[in-house]
């Protein structure tokens, strides 16, 4: 039986507004399928080798707890992490996560993070006297070969701006929200097999085509012929067009 091994960084820190759900979503579609899946939870301290994670995923968290990891993160773990994605892991990151696996956080104390550089971007405080970036967020799929795929929905919380360098490529095009900054059109990022994102909600049981986009590309690590059988996604995409429903149809 294929077996995949979810790597669970920092579940006790980094990890609000339902994060988790992404978690328990990933493992059961590999469930109803017949895939082996194994949550390893890794947390500050643990040892991370490259071979001890197909799929890694980190959630959100307010500053304080983003200082309480960045450093085990971009010194501890950034080497492993980078090694596993180049061999095909694959990745996902929320929000405070999303920022830390850029090159650098600046939170509004003027404290900088340093990230881990799996993308090619940057996050800055909001502008002075600027707000917070809080909503339902919807927004087009910019995936490569996934454009059709239905809108990507989700809940922002976010004072951090994020900058993506050049030739960085975004999640998606923004409908309805702030997404990366607010300003540019743009939410989240991709790097070859990892996603990074300001969707909480959870993400994953509303967006059931991008957990499986996740699991095809961590199953392919150990099964390189292995393809996903769909799922009867109905209850999923009812819930996700009830979300995009809600957050086009919000008065503000
Ligand atoms: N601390 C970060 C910010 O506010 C991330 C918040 C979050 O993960 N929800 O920008």
């Amino acid at each position: 039986m294929p077996t995949i091994t979810i790597g669970w960084l920092y579940p006790g820190l980094m990890n609000i507004y339902g994060d988790r759900g992404n978690v328990l979503c990933l493992t059961r579609r590999c469930e109803w399928r017949g895939i082996g899946v194994r949550v390893r939870e890794i947390g500050v301290g643990d040892a991370l080798e490259p071979g001890d994670a197909d799929l890694f995923f980190i959630g959100g968290a307010q500053d304080r707890e983003q200082r309480l990891v960045a450093e085990d993160l971009a010194h501890a773990k950034r080497e492993a992490i980078h090694t596993a994605l180049a061999d095909g892991a694959a990745a996902l990151a929320v929000c405070g996560g999303y920022q830390l696996f850029g090159h650098e956080y600046r939170d509004a104390d003027g404290t900088v993070l340093e990230g881990i550089g799996v993308f090619d971007l940057i996050t800055e405080p909001a502008p002075p006297g600027a707000p917070r970036i809080i909503g339902n967020l919807v927004a087009e799929p910019l995936l490569p070969g996934h454009e059709d795929a239905p809108n990507l929905v989700g809940f922002e919380n976010h004072g951090g701006r994020t900058r993506l360098g050049e030739g960085a490529r975004p999640l998606g095009k923004v409908i309805h929200g702030g997404g990366n900054n607010g300003d540019d059109g743009l939410e989240g990022c991709v790097s070859g097999s990892a996603v990074g994102t300001y969707l909480h909600g959870s993400l994953l049981p509303k967006n059931p085509w991008l957990a499986d986009w996740l699991l095809e590309r961590a199953l392919g690590r150990t099964d390189p012929g292995a393809s996903l059988e769909p799922l009867d996604d109905t209850l999923e995409l009812q819930a996700r067009a009830s979300a995009e429903h809600r957050a086009l149809t919000a008065r503000w």
